[in-house]
């Protein structure tokens, strides 16, 4: 097993200025399970027999142009100290947030869509007025940067919908975890936040967790099918220290 098989998740945590780890553990060979049914099955809505499967959950769309997807579970021991697993998939499937079986989003589904449905709504017609006049205008241009501001903006509202609580029993909104400049879109939606956050609400102590790559590979070829990597550095390892805090790790 190579090191960054082991390696899951980390990141720095600035309340104990140290940086806390997760390790894969048994979650590489719950993935590993995962994968095979993944194989045999050829769809994610495994909790229900073959004839009534949906053919939204098929496994056919990760190796189409739409290209795979970060899956991952976790191995857990609960209040009761019985062990057992959880699995998640990064951002939607097929368009899907939440399907049986599966730990569903951060956030509240409904609020999102609430504010991200009149906000795209708006910034796309504004883009469509843009298109409608000629280059180099100056209301073109002013219209452009009005969508980016728009844009800018309706991100922002939707962070703030994630919140985050950690181990330690803090919460804060994700625009509050966030280390760095221009928090990227999708952050908070990756598997390993999902697990973790699914652990914490449900007083679980994660013993494990790991992410496998299933599906075509992605456009930049970094992710490959049924290979393993750690939690990505762009959306999860500035938030993960946050997140892992108060786990003893
Ligand atoms: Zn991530
Ligand atoms: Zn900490």
């Amino acid at each position: 097993m190579t090191p960054r098989e082991t390696i899951s998740c980390s990141g720095f945590c600035t309340r104990c200025g140290r940086e806390h780890t997760l390790h894969a553990g048994p979650a590489h060979d719950a993935c590993r399970e995962l994968m095979r049914a993944l194989e045999s099955e050829g769809r994610i809505d495994l909790h229900v027999p073959a004839a009534e499967a949906d053919p939204r959950f098929s496994t056919d769309v990760l190796f189409s142009e739409s290209r795979g997807h970060m899956f991952g579970v976790m191995v857990y021991r609960d209040a009761f100290g019985v062990m057992g697993t959880a699995k998640a998939f990064s951002g939607q499937y097929n368009g899907v947030w939440q399907v049986e079986g599966w730990v569903g989003p951060v956030v509240d589904v409904a609020r999102f869509d609430l504010l991200n449905t009149p906000g795209e709504r708006a910034i796309k017609a504004v883009g469509r007025r843009m298109e409608s006049l000629p280059s180099g205008t100056a209301e073109r241009l002013e219209l452009k940067r009005r969508r980016r501001a728009m844009s800018r903006e309706l991100m922002e509202e939707l962070f703030g919908l994630y919140r985050l609580t950690n181990f330690a029993g803090e919460t804060r909104p994700l625009t509050g975890v966030f280390r760095g400049e221009g928090i990227p879109t999708g952050t908070g939606d990756c598997c390993a936040p999902k697990l973790l956050h699914h652990a914490v609400t449900n007083h679980l102590t994660p013993l494990g967790l790991a992410e496998f790559y299933w599906g075509r590979e992605n456009r930049s070829g970094s992710k490959r099918h049924g290979r393993f990597y750690p939690a990505c550095e762009e959306k999860c390892r500035p938030i993960l220290g946050f997140l892992l805090c108060g786990l003893a790790c």
